[in-house]
């Protein structure tokens, strides 16, 4: 029975039942026009999540880390300079990779707990009078730490230096949960997966592409095969794809956009941020402390909050989860033992969001945490019921 206990990790998400069986299809032939009929519509509706009209969408059969992958490899070449900041174990990760590709990685070391460096980026930027920076690269909600950036800020950032760079977004963990506009935003790049804010199994990477950025591609000399945009983009234009395409994650998708577009992308967005702030109530509450350093910064997705002093973050996500069967995100690199997550995006609803904060402040009293057991509960209680009417 607790396998209907909902997760509180931050991806893999939450699925509803509606894109569970949208997602058990039986095998259709991928070259038969049915196919093309399901796809081509998917990719045009993805344009309205990511808010953008120009960007080409690409579906490749992988996690969201092949998305940093295709980015970077069908756009730059060994040797190609990438502006890059690390706050936390995505952009960490994001780094490596690159790296891992021969690129030459100039890294901002941040506060995990901080976010995009819009200043120091324009002032490295503005130092750059050769143009040796290709690409900004920067992680929208760094899911380590629960902290969103401002992209709108990292982008009147490259404009203030008058430098061509381009600029590259991870929005893992925010797409279809929190706002994002890649045209708006002049994102050149902006990069998801299928089993975060989509509410989908793992299994997509879903990638926005500017016309810049895919004009850079005729340059780019990374070595590319499987994620190659040129191929890619020439086979979904006939409706197909140049390898075998994840057919039921695609029908999930479909069934994922429907779902979003009929509640309201503005309401989506609305209902994490109420939720959030509820959870927030509770991390205040328990006089604990978020790893985002400023309000502005707080994730809608997700929370990472330090336990007290003495006490360890493993040990209480490894007892919500031996003694209650539920699962919250650990800490992760510099948090790890320090923090703990909750994710609290996807396929969430207030009254879930309250379960989660009794599980692990049951957890949390067994432990000896210095807590009064109902006090987190209560202040997201009383959050939501004078916020009910709102959404
Ligand atoms: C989940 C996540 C990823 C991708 O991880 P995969 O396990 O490869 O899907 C990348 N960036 C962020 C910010 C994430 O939250």
């Amino acid at each position: 029975m607790s396998d209907q206990n909902p997760v509180f990790i931050p991806g893999p998400t939450n699925i509803p039942d509606q894109l569970r069986r949208a997602m058990n299809t039986q095998t259709i032939d991928h070259r038969a026009p049915d196919f093309v009929g399901v796809l081509k519509p998917v990719l045009e509706d993805l344009k309205k999540v990511f808010k953008t009209e120009t960007g080409e969408m690409f579906i490749f059969p992988s996690s969201g880390t092949g998305g940093w992958e295709a980015a970077v490899t069908n756009t730059l070449s060994p040797g190609d300079k990438v502006l890059v900041a690390r706050y936390g174990m995505f952009s960490h990760r994001w780094i490596d990779l690159c790296q891992r590709h021969g690129l030459d990685v100039e890294v901002i070391e941040c506060n995990w707990g901080s976010g995009a460096p819009a200043d120091r980026f324009e002032s490295r930027l503005a130092e750059d009078t050769g143009h040796s920076i290709k690409a900004v690269l920067a992680t929208h909600n760094e899911t380590a730490t629960g902290v969103r950036s401002d992209i709108s800020a990292v982008r009147r950032a490259i404009d203030a230096s008058n430098h061509p760079a381009m600029l590259y977004v991870d929005c893992v963990s925010s797409l279809a949960s929190i706002d994002f506009r890649m045209d708006e935003w002049g994102v050149d790049i902006a990069l998801s997966g299928s089993q975060k804010g989509f509410m989908l199994a793992t299994g997509m990477a879903i990638v926005a592409v500017s016309e810049k950025a895919m004009e850079a591609t005729k340059q780019a000399r990374c070595p590319r095969c499987f994620f190659d945009f040129g191929e890619m983009l020439a086979a979904t234009k006939k409706g197909g794809y140049p390898y075998t395409p994840p057919i039921q994650l695609i029908h999930g998708l479909r069934a994922s956009l429907d779902m979003l577009f009929a509640e309201g992308l503005d309401h989506v967005f609305a209902r994490h941020h109420r939720i959030a702030e509820g959870i927030r109530r509770a991390v205040a509450a328990w006089e604990m402390r978020l790893c985002a350093e400023s309000p502005d910064l707080y994730s809608d997705t997700v929370s990472a909050i330090y336990v007290p002093e003495g006490f360890n973050s493993d040990e209480l996500t490894n007892h919500a989860y031996n003694t209650y069967r539920v699962s919250f995100g650990i800490g992760l690199g510099e948090m790890a033992g320090k923090a703990f997550r909750i994710g609290h995006l996807g396929s969430m609803t207030d009254v879930m969001a309250l379960s989660g904060v009794a599980a692990i402040e049951m957890a949390m009293k067994d432990l000896n945490y210095p807590i009064e057991l109902g006090i987190g509960v209560a202040a997201a209680q009383r959050y939501y019921r004078e916020t009910v009417k709102s959404v």
